[in-house]
């Protein structure tokens, strides 16, 4: 295979190569969508490099070769259209999905400037505008896309740092003491225990420490309580530094709790700080007229400064679509607080939205959400969220008769139904553990030996995860629209049931 100016083609190569791909992946949906076929097909990484030819040619390989590769590539990847893939926030994505990121590919565009996208870049300014005013947040809203959650909370905490504190931004990070004249001291971040990570990554990317975030207690369901959070600020401003930046989130990462976006906001104008909302997992539910009718999640969503919203999760968009949403005259507040002068690049053109990040070139992931948007209006996205939320609750109904299973909130907050498991053979064990103090790490160890066990049989693909103060549960995330509880999820308990293991190796 060779590039040559002389094989001129290109369209008709191209159909080709869709027809043979069509084929491929139309028959991998298919077998995703029978759940009895596996998720994966499980090897180790040494096992992989003697199965797949990792090793990279000097000669171009041709269509055959490279199909092969392709064909082998779909064979032990994680089938995820397979509905038993509960480990992970995202679930597989849809038709819709597929289409938009060939879409994307084939105009392979770049949505930093207006001339080199311009529908990109409107339906991005269009469809941040909508998912804002969902969110309340006003005539003067709108927003970005990242390349992530964490990009997008990345993102709100330099907007935060650069509007508070604009010097930072052209002399550097120089708090009291270390310059005993400077208008603000050591600035602090606040965000609960049970937050994501990505806001400690923001805090050392941005160069104000990990020390400096500010862990604030959580009430028994995971949710920021905000008595401590005004204690952990009193205290803070006491010590002459400078709390700058409260995240509240909107659907935690292990338990799916929603902090109280209202109590927070006040709070922080109180404080005179950045008020974020972390919502990459649960704030694509406010699509779902039943969520905001019926639940507190969203009250307050008007008063903070800024949203993380990532519709690859819940709304089942491709990998990656996250969006930074603000009340603040969208992506314009953006450009105005973090650009800088490229004038080779930007020429003050207010639709020119690669300004408004710390990026340069951006994939145009707008047009993902868009079209999910345009094809299932928002009432279809709604209704995804209220049959994951409803699946959930029957599971949960379920676990918590089935002997041996053990909810570790009943009831859990959101989509992810978290539960311990004790085998009989060992329910002895384990009330001894809790007499001799080696519960949490030997329990631990339970979930993970059966969790292990069932991942790479490939039959599920499921994840366990700690809470400070409990041992490793299991954590079974609710999305993707082809879960049936019946076909699937109990299948899961009888598969969990079914492990065998020789627990006298273990312990
Ligand atoms: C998933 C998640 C993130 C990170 O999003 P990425 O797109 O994976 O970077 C941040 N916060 C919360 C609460 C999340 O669940």
């Amino acid at each position: 295979m060779v590039f040559s100016e002389t094989k001129t083609d290109i369209a008709g190569e191209l159909d080709n190569l869709l027809t043979r791909l069509q084929k491929l992946v139309v028959n991998y949906v298919k077998e995703g969508q029978n759940s009895d076929n596996k998720v994966v097909r499980y090897h180790s990484p040494e096992d992989l490099y003697k199965l797949i030819d990792f090793e990279l040619p000097e000669e171009g390989a041709g269509v055959e070769d490279t199909f092969d590769l392709i064909k082998e590539t779909l064979k032990y990847s994680v089938n995820g259209w397979n509905p038993r893939f509960l480990d992970k926030l995202y679930g597989g994505t849809n038709p819709i999905g597929v289409i938009s990121e060939l879409l994307l590919a084939v105009l392979n565009s770049n949505s930093h400037v207006y001339h080199c996208s311009p529908v990109l870049s409107l339906m991005e300014i269009e469809v941040t505008k909508a998912t804002a005013n969902l969110l309340n947040m006003g005539k003067q809203s709108g927003g970005v896309l990242c390349p992530g959650g964490s990009a997008s909370n990345l993102l709100a905490m330099v907007t935060a740092r650069n509007k508070l504190y604009p010097t930072i931004k052209s002399k550097g990070y120089l708090p009291r003491p270390c310059d005993a004249n400077s208008e603000y001291g050591v600035l602090k971040i606040f965000t609960s225990t049970h937050s994501h990570y990505s806001i400690d990554q923001a805090a050392q990317v941005l160069g104000l420490g990990l020390d400096n975030v500010v862990k604030v207690p959580t009430d028994e369901y995971g949710r920021m309580r905000v008595d401590e959070l005004e204690r952990l600020l009193e205290e803070s401003l006491a010590r002459d530094e400078t709390p700058f930046f409260i995240n509240a989130t909107s659907g935690t990462t292990v338990m799916g709790a929603f902090d109280p976006l209202d109590k927070i906001a006040k709070i922080a104008k109180k404080y005179n700080c950045w008020c974020h909302a972390d919502g990459s997992w649960g704030g694509s539910a406010v699509f779902s007229d039943q969520v905001r009718k019926t639940k507190n999640w969203f009250h307050g969503s008007e008063l903070v400064d800024s949203f993380t919203m990532n519709p690859h999760k819940l709304l089942g968009v491709p990998l990656q679509c996250s969006m930074l949403l603000t009340p603040h005259n969208g992506h314009i507040m953006f450009a105005q607080v973090n650009s800088l002068k490229a004038d080779y690049l930007f020429h003050g053109n207010p639709v020119d939205l690669g300004a408004a990040t710390i990026g340069c070139g951006r994939r145009p992931d707008a047009v993902k959400v868009f079209l999910a948007w345009k094809y299932y209006g928002k009432q279809g996205l709604g209704q995804r969220v209220d049959r994951a939320l409803s699946s959930a609750s029957e599971f949960m109904d379920i676990v918590r008769q089935r002997p041996g299973f053990m909810l570790v909130k009943d009831p859990c907050p959101f989509l992810q139904v978290c539960f311990w498991y004790v085998p009989d053979a060992i329910k002895e064990k384990v009330d001894s553990w809790k007499l001799d103090g080696t519960y949490q790490v030997n329990m631990a160890k339970v979930t993970r030996v059966i969790q292990q066990n069932i991942n790479h049989s490939g039959a599920f693909l499921v994840d366990h995860a700690p809470l400070p103060g409990l041992p490793d549960f299991f954590r079974v995330v609710i999305n993707a629209p082809t879960i049936s509880v019946d076909r699937d999820l109990v299948i899961l308990l009888d598969t969990i049931e079914s492990v065998s293991v020789d627990w006298n190796d273990v312990f």
